[in-house]
């Protein structure tokens, strides 16, 4: 595997370097409408249509020496997965439109964020200023339009406090802080590919879910015992209804 230093030479002025994926500055929405092949039918109006897409960008931080947290070959298989999931439970697509990795050294609050309320109250004393500065250099670059379709971005932190692996302020934020870890396959008892799809289930307003073939299951345990991703016609509903999907079209 090539280590974070081998991209070295990509780095740019900014002190970040953006790794596009093919095809990710077509518009999204044109490119739904006109895919053939993947008309998902009547999982949600009984009528066949194109997939919704929802927009997913990644932020990669890096540590207090600058070295990248991860490099980004390592997020493809949950990518790979994270619209596997979607497409195959919801009829929505997930369209990765870039990977940014931010070599500017990050504060330690930063990379070991803390979880759940206790992130909510970080993000309201602006404890998160730095999530937003790389937030906003996404905006400004033009991946961000409009309110609907507006793309979600999961930042790769190091340590997330306690046994939280991801974490996710739900419809409160555009954003969600996934571990490094778990996209580490070197590090067995921490990669679970489900993870980041299950946090964009909370960003796209799914609760949990008590059962453990669910995606929304609370927990996941790997190796073992990684949770299923099954999704029901409630959650279908309410992924489709969200307003970072931009919807299918009817044919
Ligand atoms: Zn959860």
């Amino acid at each position: 595997m090539p280590t974070p230093h081998s991209l070295g030479a990509t780095v740019f002025g900014a002190g970040r370097y953006l790794v596009r994926t093919a095809g990710s500055m077509a518009a999204d929405v044109a490119s739904a409408a006109v895919r053939t092949g993947e008309v998902v039918g009547g999982l949600v109006s009984g009528t066949a249509a194109t997939p919704g897409t929802v927009r997913l960008t990644v932020l990669i931080l890096s540590d207090e020496h600058g070295v990248p947290l991860l490099h980004p070959a390592q997020l493809e298989p949950a990518l790979a997965r994270a619209d596997a999931v979607l497409t195959d439970g919801a009829g929505v697509r997930v369209r990765h439109v870039g990977t940014h990795v931010i070599t500017e050294p990050a504060p330690t609050t930063a990379l070991n964020p803390r979880a759940n309320k206790l992130l909510l109250l970080d993000e309201a004393l602006g404890r998160t200023d730095f999530y937003h500065r790389q937030l906003k250099y996404v905006e400004d670059t033009g991946s961000v339009t409009d309110v609907v379709g507006r793309p979600i971005t999961a930042i790769v932190v190091r340590d997330i406090a306690g046994r939280t692996t991801g974490c996710s302020l739900g419809i409160s934020a555009d954003w969600v802080v996934v571990q490094a870890g778990l996209f580490d396959t070197e590090r067995p008892h921490e990669y679970d590919e489900t993870v980041l799809v299950h946090e964009l289930g909370h960003a796209l307003n799914l609760p949990h879910h008590p059962s453990s073939d669910n995606l929304m299951y609370y927990s996941s345990s790997p190796p073992e015992h990684v949770r299923g991703t099954g999704l029901n016609a409630v959650q279908r509903a309410v992924i489709n209804a969200n307003r970072h999907v931009v919807p299918g079209v009817r044919r």
